[in-house]
């Protein structure tokens, strides 16, 4: 008995379909175009638009991309001498200590490690002044800024992380606490991964910002229209 053909393909038959090379490098180019860093602003629940009004506010810093496969961020910290002031990745990190790559000066990762180092020194007879003013590396950035000073730090913080940043503004479900005598102290932050879920982000991608780069536009100006929209 003839077996009869029919026009319609089983799931089976039907051709997988595969990646041309044009896909491919579409695919390259677009993993190739997503940014390295990521900068965030975080708004506490009550915060004001208006250009001369100051806002408490968190800056936090990312490494996109970097764990779990590609499908995690992983947080950055800054350099605490504020001559240096520049980002550095958690990857340096050494036990209690980091050295900066920017400035070859050694930070304490926590203030436990820096007792401990003091302690140690006291013992051993040893003068602990200098190991004393030895800053800590720099968590998240807290500030009371107004939208002009906020372009400000954001400009700065982008072009320092290699002009290769995403920026998001988010909405912070809690309150942000600007202590200006605490300005320098790393700070852990509960729910970190909570917070940075919540609510909708304004998102500026590197690619928008070298659109408008291209463009002639300027970067202060895009990132003040940005707070304030
Ligand atoms: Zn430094």
């Amino acid at each position: 008995m003839p077996v009869r053909k029919t026009s319609a393909h089983s799931e089976e038959e039907r051709p997988k379909p595969k990646l041309t090379v044009a896909d491919m490098a579409a695919v390259k180019k677009e993993l190739e175009a997503r940014a390295k860093y990521k900068i965030e602003i975080l708004f506490s629940r009550h915060r004001s638009s208006r250009a001369e009004k100051a806002s408490p506010l968190m800056v936090l810093i990312w490494e996109s991309g970097k764990r779990f496969h590609g499908g995690g961020d992983q947080k950055m910290y800054w350099c605490g001498y504020n001559d240096c002031d520049k980002p550095l990745s958690s990857d340096l990190f050494a036990y209690m200590h980091v050295v900066c790559p920017h400035c070859n000066r050694e930070i304490f990762l926590d203030p436990k490690a820096k007792q401990a180092h003091v302690k140690s020194l006291i013992e051993q007879g040893k003068n602990p002044d200098s190991m004393r003013r030895m800053p800590y590396v720099v968590g998240e950035r807290l500030a009371n800024l107004t939208p002009p000073k906020l372009a400000e730090l954001l400009e700065k913080t982008w072009r320092n992380l290699d002009s290769n940043a995403d920026i998001y503004l988010k909405y912070s479900p809690y309150e942000i606490r600007y202590d200006p005598l605490h300005d320098n102290e790393t700070k852990t932050v509960d729910n970190l991964e909570r917070v940075r879920i919540q609510r909708q982000p304004v998102i500026y991608t590197l690619k928008n910002i070298m659109k408008d780069l291209h463009a002639g536009a300027d970067l202060r100006g895009r990132l003040l229209s940005m707070i304030t929209s």
